[in-house]
């Protein structure tokens, strides 16, 4: 008898241990199908098959209390009388342009999608291609740029302003999550605004062979970065550098290479186009010497 009850209290805890997880559980499934579904609804390509890492996913609705226009949620807020300024009243708009480049132009950021959110570091090296990745030794209050004060000063400072952060400045990363999700964490325009790009390409997950399936993720990460790129209606500057551990590469075929390098043709804005490869391409014959771009070598790793 001792032990029947002792069975039934053993099934009475269980049963409530299962009541009490389930709604937890549903609650997780149902949450992680709504994140899914948002994901394979903005990503610019299929991604039946390779779930994403909750690490990939950048959190793109963001509230934007000082854009303009205001949204309709917005109404609370209000937009003070500013002709007491000096500064915005009688200082020329085109003054006022120039002293918004010398505080947020002409400037370098490294960045890298962290914990959904897109981060930025101010590179403290002269020029993109001198950096050894300075972002890497610079943790907490060091890579806070405080650059966004002044536009966050006001709504008006910060319509007149905000732009130049993305026409100015030269944007550099080597996670390519990054590129593949800038449409969906920058508005359109300020998407459209970005001029100067300069992308450091780890192919760790990329051979030839990857790149001569049409169904493979790789090609299909492969045509949405380049479509991404050919779409930034402003980039006039693209630097493009292409790293792979070991000689794999120098084993592509012409006809794979044909169909390799079919979506970088489509870039044909930027002015200045530089493509560094990790093998060694002969740049003068087909499909090479029809490519919009500068080809050269890239430093191998590895
Ligand atoms: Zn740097």
């Amino acid at each position: 008898m001792g032990h029947y009850s002792k069975q039934v209290q053993v099934f009475v805890i269980e049963a409530l241990f299962v009541l009490c997880c389930f709604p937890v559980i549903v609650a997780g499934v149902i949450s992680q199908r709504k994140r899914r579904r948002e994901y394979v609804e903005n990503v610019p390509y299929n991604l039946k098959g390779r779930g994403p890492r909750k690490s990939d996913l950048p959190n793109a609705k963001r509230r934007r209390r000082l854009t303009l226009p205001l949204s309709a949620g917005s109404k609370a807020l209000r937009t003070a009388d500013q002709s007491q300024c000096n500064l915005l009243s009688k200082l020329p708009t085109e003054i006022r342009q120039l002293i918004w480049i010398e505080c947020l132009g002409q400037m370098t950021f490294h960045l890298k999608i962290e914990d959904r959110k897109l981060r930025h570091t101010r590179c403290c090296s002269p020029t993109p291609a001198s950096c050894n990745g300075c972002y890497r030794y610079r943790k907490g209050s060091q890579q806070n740029t405080h650059l966004l004060s002044l536009p966050l000063t006001c709504r008006q400072i910060y319509s007149e302003a905000i732009f130049i952060l993305y026409s100015t400045n030269t944007f550099v990363t080597e996670q390519i999550s990054t590129v593949e999700y800038l449409p969906l964490v920058f508005l359109a325009s300020r998407h459209d605004a970005i001029t100067s790009i300069r992308l450091e390409w780890y192919l760790t997950d990329y051979g030839p062979g990857s790149l001569t399936s049409k169904t493979s993720f790789q090609m299909k990460q492969w045509v949405a970065i380049w479509r991404i790129l050919t779409n930034m209606k402003s980039l006039q500057h693209l630097h493009v550098i292409m790293c792979y551990p070991g000689s794999i590469w120098e084993g592509l075929s012409k006809m794979d290479a044909a169909e390799v390098v079919r979506p970088i043709m489509a870039i044909t804005k930027p002015q200045n186009f530089k493509l560094d490869l990790p093998f060694t391409c002969p740049s003068d014959e087909a499909p090479w010497v029809d490519l919009p771009c500068q080809i050269g070598r890239a430093v191998s790793f590895g």
